[in-house]
């Protein structure tokens, strides 16, 4: 009995060992194809939009990382949690794509004329039981056209891949007078996202910041895709 367990164990053995170079060999090969590596995140630049990250110098700048905590609830959720969770999960889908990421903590001194083709703020509103995110540019913008288009590209973006809502009316001058925005080059464009309530959006927030981030990837790609200078016409 037990040599013919043996004799019968064999093939089966050997057509799972054949499975699994098949499967292994298979996303090696998809590796090789598309030059990407598997991402730690559920979800990822699609390949056609990549393109447009592709070697451009992005500041993300994590909210109050290395500074302060931000809001606090009063169970000890604080912003500095959830603004870190974001802001590494975009430093990963951007470097993912081929874009050149620096990742700047709050008052960083490489903020210190920062040249980069976008920088983006990433903070989180307060704990009260409020939900939307909002998106705005510096007052003083050396370019306020081009950082119109940066704020709305975001804005739509993050509206359509999380489905929060636009919450516009709760702009407030810590946004618009955002200090990063004095330090960074006058070329570098700009603009800071509140990307949710602690209060209101704290379950999104916690559970899917790689949708947060896409949502704001997606807007930089859009920038971009925008800002491309017109071919001129042969
Ligand atoms: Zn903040």
């Amino acid at each position: 009995m037990a040599s013919r367990h043996k004799r019968s164990l064999t093939p089966v053995l050997l057509l799972t060992i054949g499975l699994l170079i098949v499967v292994y060999g298979w996303e090696y090969y998809q590796e090789l194809r598309t030059g990407q590596r598997p991402l730690a995140l559920p979800v990822r630049i699609p390949t056609q939009e990549a393109p447009m990250l592709a070697a451009q110098t992005i500041g993300v700048l994590v909210g109050h990382e290395n500074s302060d905590t931000g809001a606090i609830c009063e169970d000890g959720l604080t912003e500095v949690d959830v603004t870190r969770l974001i802001g590494k999960a975009l430093v990963l889908l951007l470097r993912d794509a081929g874009a050149n990421v620096v990742l700047l903590t709050e008052y960083d001194p490489q903020l210190e004329g920062f040249q980069g083709d976008a920088m983006v703020a990433v903070h989180v509103d307060s704990c009260i039981d409020r939900t939307g995110f909002k998106v705005a540019r510096w007052t003083d913008s050396p370019d306020p056209a081009r950082d119109d288009l940066l704020v709305a590209c975001l804005v739509q973006a993050y509206l359509a891949r999380t489905g929060l809502p636009l919450d516009v009316t709760t702009v407030t001058a810590n946004m618009t007078e955002y200090y990063a925005f004095r330090r960074i080059a006058p070329s570098t464009a700009a603009a800071i996202v509140e990307t949710g309530y602690l209060g209101g959006d704290r379950t999104f927030l916690t559970e899917q910041p790689h949708i947060s981030a896409l949502g704001i990837a997606e807007g930089l790609i859009c920038f971009f895709r925008m800002s491309v200078p017109a071919t001129p016409a042969p």
